[in-house]
């Protein structure tokens, strides 16, 4: 991770923090994770899949073209090919799909599980995606970079010039990435109790992840 990325985004590199060691404090084994649902392969969100290599790891179509199969100039770089250089099995999803709350085309992906939704919402790359989970009790919404704090999605608070700085820099399409917070701002405004929505960066949503509420 470049020195930059490091000081912006100020990573935990806590061997106990990593999705291998917090799967097997819950009682599971590296080999019971079958399936992997990533919103995007940027360096900071799938650093731990090479410790998975028996599950097969599923993104957009959109996403293996810009990270994978052909990445433009400025998607070189913020990809890391070695990542996924152990032989990781993805598994690209096509566009396509059913409206879901609001977006125009999701994909429920029922070959892994009733209850877990494939929303592509380009802009922060291109062929991101937010996944929506039932978890039984209420619907979570994990926006991954779609929006990076809360104050884009309800203006309570006021965002950082390191935040903002950051989202400016990693944003693919900034037309794209307006629409698509616009649709994540319409359903927090809809006031759904059954759903979360959390952002993979927000600190408020970190910190509800240590303490669940
Ligand atoms: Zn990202």
């Amino acid at each position: 991770m470049p020195r930059w990325m490091r000081h912006l985004i100020r990573p935990a590199f806590d061997p106990a923090e990593t999705a291998v060691r917090q799967i097997e404090r819950l009682g599971f084994t590296r080999e019971d994770v079958r399936h992997i649902i990533v919103t995007h392969l940027d360096m900071d969100h799938i650093g731990g899949i090479a410790d998975f290599p028996h599950a097969k790891i599923h993104t957009t179509a959109a996403e293996m073209l810009a990270a994978v199969v052909n990445p433009g100039r400025r998607e070189r770089a913020r990809y890391r090919r070695v990542q996924w250089a152990h032989g990781a099995q993805f598994v690209e999803h096509g566009p396509g799909g059913e409206s879901w709350r609001g977006f125009p085309a999701a994909q429920e992906l029922t070959a892994i599980a009733p209850g877990l939704v494939l929303i592509p919402t380009p802009g922060h790359t291109r062929g991101h995606a937010c996944v929506a989970v039932d978890s039984g009790l209420r619907w979570l919404l994990h926006c991954g970079d779609a929006f990076y704090h809360w104050g884009a999605i309800d203006g309570r608070a006021a965002i950082p010039w390191s935040v903002k700085a950051m989202e400016a820099l990693a944003t693919y399409d900034r037309e794209k990435l307006l629409e698509n917070r616009q649709r994540i701002a319409e359903l927090h405004r809809g006031d759904d109790h059954g759903l979360r929505i959390v952002s993979a960066h927000d600190p408020a949503d970190l910190a509800a992840c240590v303490t669940p509420t």
